[in-house]
């Protein structure tokens, strides 16, 4: 497809072929809202001339629109706003765990409009990629600009002489799975898949608590620990896709031992089930211990108070080594938080190096949907090549 304007304005269905510059201004409008023209031609470093031809293609394409006038300065000299028209189109977010396939649908801001979860029927490969495309056809009955397609998986994602791989996914036993093009085939749509913790990271980085950060540290609780990182900007993905992996921090020579044999380690007591089995009471899973602790129960406490010290731990490791400008902590057991604040908070600040500042901590506790959601930015970035 050729590059830059098309030659007739595409309002509808479909992603345009967009030049650099018409994906630099509609990144820049999504991350930070509306925005005046003469401030667009800034950020990007370009004359007020292109930047009225880049915006005209957008606007053909249906993607941008102009907005209010804005009185700026000491002047008050009127400035057009642009604005993203959010609805223009959609993307489909996948989230697959080792029993469910989440899957949502977003506007270009992020914004979930639709929302569907279904038990994963078989974890092939090829039943998995029927499932989604089920999905898929049903949300496409109500909207038919969908435009592209991201799936969030937890395991090591790579990119091997330009294809996109799932190397390594532990909970669905897959083992180098092009399933990011078998997808984009299937569908129809551009799709790609990525390590889901890559993925909330970017979308706090674009959608969330990292707006205007440079740089960000994201650290999800939840079923496993995951952390994520950007910086200049960038979602670091490593040499080997598997940057990121701090969840086998050793924290306490004497603590109880991980599935990989670690003693001590960040999984050994971070995540939800270390808490619940550091308990031993029969039957009882996380809501359960959540609930004793809340009720005083002194090991309840306990467990909770080691697990916010390998949280804490693990925040000054991230603070002292890449010193960034805000760390985020999300996922859905961050009731650790709000039951062993304080140890998280006290081990953090002694574990700082020497002149470290304490990092700026961004509590974001929330559904499982937002790991869809982080699928359907992985989407979105796609479509906007970065
Ligand atoms: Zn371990």
């Amino acid at each position: 497809m050729p590059r830059g304007r098309s030659a007739t304005p595409s309002t509808t269905a479909g992603w345009p072929a967009l030049a650099d510059a018409e994906r630099g201004v509609l990144r820049e409008l999504l991350i930070h809202g509306p925005l005046p023209r003469a401030e667009l031609a800034r950020r990007l470093g370009v004359s007020r001339a292109s930047l009225t031809r880049v915006t005209r293609a957008l606007m053909d394409h249906g993607l941008v629109r102009e907005g209010d006038v804005e009185l700026r300065g000491a002047t008050g000299r009127p400035s057009e706003l642009l604005v993203v028209r959010h609805d223009a189109r959609h993307l489909l977010g996948v989230k697959l765990t080792g029993d469910t396939v989440y899957a949502v649908v977003t506007d270009l801001g992020a914004r979930i409009v639709a929302a569907h979860e279904a038990p994963i029927r078989s974890r092939e490969p090829d039943a998995v990629i029927d499932q989604i495309a089920a999905v898929h056809a049903r949300f496409a009955e109500k909207y038919d600009t969908i435009v592209a397609c991201g799936v969030a998986l937890s395991g090591d994602l790579a990119v091997v002489d330009g294809r996109q791989l799932v190397a390594d996914s532990g909970f669905l036993g897959w083992k180098n799975v092009y399933l990011a093009e078998r997808l984009t085939t299937r569908l129809g749509i551009p799709t790609s898949a990525e390590n889901d913790v890559r993925a909330l990271t970017a979308t706090e980085h674009w959608f969330g608590a990292g707006v205007g950060c440079s740089s960000l540290a994201l650290i999800t609780v939840g079923a496993g620990v995951g952390f994520g990182l950007v910086v200049d900007n960038r979602v670091v993905t490593g040499h080997h896709g598997r940057a990121g992996r701090l969840d086998h921090l050793p924290v306490d020579s004497a603590g109880p031992i991980c599935g990989q044999g670690h003693r001590g380690c960040v999984s050994a007591l971070l995540p939800n089930q270390a808490i619940v089995d550091a308990l031993r009471i029969p039957g009882l899973d996380f809501a359960g211990a959540v609930e004793l602790a809340r009720d005083g129960h002194v090991g309840a406490l306990r467990a909770f108070t080691d697990a916010g010290h390998a949280l804490g731990v693990l925040i000054g490791t991230v603070a002292n080594a890449l010193d960034p400008e805000k760390i985020v902590l999300a996922g859905d057991g961050l009731v650790v938080m709000e039951l062993a604040g304080d140890e998280v908070r006290a081990t953090a600040e002694r574990a700082l190096a020497p002149g470290i500042p304490a990092p700026a901590l961004d509590v974001q506790p929330f559904q499982f949907d937002e790991w869809a959601r982080g699928g359907a930015v992985v989407g979105l970035r796609t479509m906007l090549r970065f």
